[in-house]
């Protein structure tokens, strides 16, 4: 059978919602925020929705479908549609959402009503998977094929958990030895191609001092105050990290003193204080040099002793994700841009991205929608957002 000349098709704003209003229907909220609310229709989690995609993508043509179980009952998708090329490009759509408690709309009813999708996860991040879904479906009914190899993965765990299912489809990525030439993190970002995002450490010091009566301070050693000149040290430190040049639109790093707890009495001289220090990365940071940076800030400060421990640890063994970047001028950036009228940006929020720098040739994060209007009481996708999202994914998926 001779190949069409053209995949392009057009999908009207009803079909569009409805296939978007379908997926909010499947309750999927993250296990870490469930609540009772959430919990009347089933079990919080990635299960429900991860069963659907893997029917829809095997009925939309996938020639290979993967259930990646990476907590129980809470897998990954993977779906493989062959292009008319062996080019590669992924889209990571993550299925959870954040909690549905705080909620003054039903949260799951996928109401289509004054233009918008209404529902958790109509938003963010849904949008996506179900444009795509409707794209998918109408090219396999038509006979029709990409121009790239498609991998649609559906990750779990984003809006809480340390990105579990990102970490986890990046480990596949290597052990398939797949080369990506592009990837697309859907995001809501008001189709702004957003190539870069901070990268994070986090660390805890701790004071060590000696309880002691608080009548009689000059017998203990106070915790809290051999705290306070490690808390203006990194004041200070927020001080000059400010002032430095900025060496890309992520501007600079920063840090700052997040959680504070110590004290056992209010009249006992507290032997333990307790500090959590973020320090957010720009392109260049390594994480083990950031966390070393800190401890010798910490220590040179504090007038006991003190103990500084990392809090996290990304999958590349590194104690915090690096930044995530590509230049502005790269082809896929710019492509997005141009097809939006948009201009390229960065982000201060965390993504899926943060756990794929180097395993694509070109990673932007982006879709319709604003992050502001994300994790609300009421959440909604506006229909004609839908419209030019279908628009933009054939413009880059299915070149004439
Ligand atoms: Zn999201």
């Amino acid at each position: 059978m001779p190949e069409p000349s053209s995949t392009r098709v057009w999908l009207d704003g009803r079909t569009l919602a409805e296939a978007v209003a379908a997926l909010v229907r499947i309750p999927s909220v993250n296990t870490l925020q469930a609540g009772p609310r959430g919990d009347a229709h089933g079990p919080a989690g990635e299960q429900a929705i991860a069963t659907v995609l893997a029917d829809r993508f095997r009925a939309c043509g996938a020639d290979s479908v993967v259930l990646d179980e990476v907590r129980p009952g809470r897998p990954n998708v993977y779906a493989r549609f062959p292009g008319r090329t062996d080019r590669l490009v992924v889209i990571d759509v993550h299925t959870d959402t954040v909690t549905v408690e705080n909620m003054t709309d039903p949260p799951f009813d996928g109401r289509v009503e004054d233009g918008f999708v209404w529902g958790r996860g109509a938003l963010d991040t849904k949008a996506t998977m179900g444009v795509l879904l409707a794209l998918l479906g109408v090219w396999h009914r038509d006979g029709l094929r990409p121009e790239p190899t498609l991998l649609v993965a559906g990750t779990v765990s984003e809006e809480a958990g340390g990105l579990l299912g990102a970490t986890r489809f990046r480990e596949w990525i290597a052990e398939q030895e797949l080369w990506i030439d592009q990837m697309l993190v859907a995001e809501p970002t008001e189709f702004r191609p957003v190539h870069g995002l901070k990268g994070l450490v986090l660390v805890e010091v701790t004071a060590r001092g000696v309880s002691s009566h608080s009548a009689r301070p000059d017998l203990g050693v106070n915790a809290i105050e051999a705290m306070a000149p490690v808390i203006a040290a990194f004041t200070a430190e927020q001080e000059r990290l400010r002032t430095l040049v900025a060496t890309t639109e992520l501007g600079n790093g920063t840090v700052s003193v997040t959680e504070i707890s110590g004290g056992s009495g209010s009249n006992v001289i507290p032997d333990r204080c307790t500090i959590t220090v973020g320090r957010r990365l720009v392109p260049g940071e390594e994480p083990a040099e950031i966390v070393a940076q800190l401890t010798e800030i910490a220590r040179a400060a504090c007038p006991v002793p003190c103990e500084v421990v990392p809090l996290l640890k990304a999958p590349d063994g590194k104690p915090g994700p690096t930044a995530f970047y590509q230049s502005p001028d790269s082809e896929f950036v710019q492509f997005l841009a141009r097809a939006c009228g948009t201009e390229p940006t960065v982000a201060p929020f965390g993504t899926n991205a943060l756990r794929y720098s180097g395993a694509a040739e070109e990673i932007v994060v982006f879709g319709p929608g604003s992050i502001e209007q994300a994790h609300l009481a009421t959440e909604r996708i506006a229909i004609s957002d839908l419209v030019q999202l279908a628009e933009v994914l054939q413009a880059w998926l299915a070149p004439e």
